[in-house]
């Protein structure tokens, strides 16, 4: 980071969200296209770049959001860049492709935890018997491979629409194909990658 001067909102705004000058690439003077690859290869989520038309610099380093004015982009650029596994879920009638974040607990404990709450209160999409029957690691860019998946098995997504929680929902994550069509797509697309059967 070279010599930057930050202004007192954006001082506040880095002490409120724990984020350090560290977690910024200077983006100044730098198109998108350039600082994406930048920031990446620094490791930082988020660039300062020009400002937006709130006057604002911080801005993640994938879409160009301002995070000032859009916060919840935050949340969105670490998931998706971030680690942890991808899970593929059946109930022996639909499929569902999913990710859970890299924490402090084991993936099997994670995946084990997810996978009650897609059998919680009826079920995810209405159904339940879900179980995780296979899942791999990724060291990086976890929402953007679970994008990936999602796009390339289009053909087999269906919308299910249910009532959770009190609200009717959408689950647009149900595929109507077998696990071995989903792991084959998933292999095909990240070149084969180690399957874990079970939890
Ligand atoms: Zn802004």
């Amino acid at each position: 980071m070279k010599n930057i001067l930050l202004n007192e909102e954006e001082k506040r705004f880095m002490d409120e969200h724990g984020l350090g000058l560290d977690d910024f690439y200077d983006a100044r003077g730098e198109r998108k296209a350039e600082y994406h690859l930048n920031a990446k290869e620094k490791g930082c989520y988020y660039v300062i770049n020009n400002y937006c038309q709130n006057g604002h610099r911080f801005k993640t380093r994938g879409g160009g959001h301002c995070i000032v004015c859009n916060p919840w982009a935050m949340a969105f650029q670490k998931r998706y860049s971030k680690d942890g596994a991808i899970y593929v879920a059946s109930n022996g009638q639909y499929c569902k492709v999913g990710v859970v974040d890299n924490n402090s607990f084991s993936p099997e404990e994670t995946l084990a935890h997810r996978e009650n709450s897609l059998n919680g209160e009826g079920g995810y999409g209405g159904v339940t018997g879900w179980e995780i029957v296979a899942w791999f690691l990724v060291d990086s860019d976890l929402g953007r491979r679970e994008k990936k998946i999602h796009d390339a098995l289009s053909q087999y997504s269906t919308q299910r629409e249910y009532y959770h929680d009190g609200d009717y929902r959408f689950a647009k994550e149900i595929l109507e194909c077998s696990t071995d069509e989903v792991m084959k797509t998933v292999d095909s697309l990240f070149g084969n990658v180690s399957w874990n059967y079970g939890i």
